[in-house]
């Protein structure tokens, strides 16, 4: 697996769990693309940030924190903050940090 599929996979990952935890009593729709169970809004950020990755010019990739040509829209930009925030303390209390090393926001 490249490094770009390894980040899609992380994020996808994030707001699998964002989702799951935060979103429970919405009605949510299983997604082809995204392999992943999601409500509109989460599904809308996720195939933003897939998006996001795949036209990402870095090479290697910055943490996004530390691009200085961040590409996202504010919108979105305090939508996967949230998300990167909430799941990164849930995998971590679940010892997933794995995951965190090179994709914290
Ligand atoms: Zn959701």
């Amino acid at each position: 697996m490249n490094k770009k599929d390894k980040d899609i996979k992380v994020v996808l990952e994030f707001i699998k769990v964002f989702c799951r935890e935060n979103h429970n009593n919405i009605e949510k729709q299983f997604d082809q693309d995204l392999q992943a169970q999601l409500c509109s809004e989460c599904q809308d950020l996720a195939l933003y940030a897939v998006k996001r990755r795949q036209v990402c010019p870095k090479d290697p990739k910055p943490a996004c924190k530390n691009c200085d040509t961040p590409c996202y829209a504010p919108k979105y930009k305090e939508k996967i903050r949230q998300v990167m925030k909430f799941s990164g303390i849930f995998l971590m209390k679940r010892g997933r940090l794995d995951y965190l090393y090179h994709y914290l926001f």
